[in-house]
């Protein structure tokens, strides 16, 4: 088989004092998400996605929280450690789809920013990188604002 898919799916608390990172972009907002590294969430997702994709486990195996080197750790930098390990397998992103679910703050003025970062670092072009946004109607503790969850799916191909 030369294409195969993986799928991610993380959470993150939001707290007051810390930055909100969603695909390396800063995003004004009275919270932000509270993590080992810069808690970005996106990125989480799609590292796992990547890594699901090759059987190969999931971020906390390669960026373990008890180790302090990845404290405040840039996750742009860890997912192009990602995508060079699943690229010394032979692999390449072909794309990415993902959806980001948070109440607030409004995450359409900042997903071009979000697709151009994460297209950058994983050497692909834009319009390989889906990046969705919606609420969660209210509901539950992401409806809450209790935290930010992203879905992502990612398609490797061999090459
Ligand atoms: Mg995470």
């Amino acid at each position: 088989m030369n294409i195969r898919i993986g799928n991610g799916y993380d959470i993150h608390r939001l707290v007051p004092d810390r930055r909100l990172i969603l695909g390396g972009v800063d995003i004004p907002h009275s919270l932000g998400l509270l993590g080992h590294s810069d808690a970005d969430v996106l990125t989480h997702a799609i590292m796992d996605a990547m890594l699901g994709g090759l059987s190969l486990g999931d971020i906390g195996h390669y960026f373990p929280p008890s180790d302090p080197k990845w404290s405040g750790a840039n996750s742009l930098v860890l997912l192009e450690q990602v995508n060079q390990l699943i690229q010394a397998r032979g692999w390449h992103v072909g794309n990415i789809d993902s959806v980001i679910i948070a109440e607030q703050p409004k995450m359409k003025p900042h997903l071009e920013a979000m697709k151009e970062k994460l297209a950058h670092t994983l050497h692909i072009n834009q319009d390989q990188v889906g990046i969705k946004a919606t609420t969660n109607e209210r509901l539950g503790p992401v409806g809450r604002e209790e935290g930010i969850a992203v879905y992502a799916v990612v398609l490797l191909f061999r090459g």
